[in-house]
């Protein structure tokens, strides 16, 4: 267990590049959930209404699904 926990430290943490979107309006979700909706600045594709438990989680951005199928050898976010 300590070794394979070492292997992770060891690892330096990935460098997430990809194009991300950015939070452009956020309202009430269900419960205390919260609906987004994202844009990228680059090409300005606005994203449909997406739940997330905060607003602070959505505000790390999320990677442009069209940009990534414009550019799929830009690495972006797993899933
Ligand atoms: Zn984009």
């Amino acid at each position: 267990m300590a070794a394979r926990q070492g292997e992770l430290l060891a690892k330096p943490p990935r460098r997430m590049r990809g194009q991300l979107m950015h939070v452009c309006d956020a309202g009430p979700g269900e419960g205390p959930r919260c609906v987004v909706q994202m844009r990228c600045r680059r090409c300005g594709y606005v994203s449909d209404w997406l739940q997330f438990d905060t607003v602070t989680e959505a505000k790390r951005g999320l990677p442009c699904q069209k940009c990534k199928n414009d550019h799929p050898d830009t690495p972006t976010y797993p899933g």
